[in-house]
């Protein structure tokens, strides 16, 4: 059995965004990636339906999201990677972010 981290490492280049500019970086479709993204997370604790919850939205350096929280079924730390950096324009919204954020 793999003993998981306690808590979640938080990477240099990673900004933590609020849930208005984690809507803002999803556009129209915000509700539908984000049901998809912590219905689907990884965990290996081998439950049938899990969900990430009580997590925090950060972006980072590729203009990426990644959702850091809780497994509901075992309730350790779990995460989502969600690529949003491919999207059309949102270098442009990453960046207004990532600015106002760092500040
Ligand atoms: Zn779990």
């Amino acid at each position: 059995m793999t003993i998981k981290r306690t808590n979640h490492i938080i990477h240099d280049d990673e900004v933590e965004i609020d849930s208005f500019q984690l809507q803002i970086m999803f556009g129209p479709s915000y509700k539908e990636d984000i049901e998809i993204a912590v219905n689907s997370i990884f965990c290996n604790c081998g439950a049938q339906s899990k969900k990430l919850v009580n997590y925090k939205s950060y972006l980072n350096n590729l203009n990426d999201i990644i959702l850091k929280g809780l497994c509901n079924s075992c309730n350790t730390f779990a995460a989502r990677y969600i690529e949003t950096g491919e999207r059309k324009g949102i270098e442009k919204i990453a960046n207004r972010i990532r600015k106002l954020n760092k500040a």
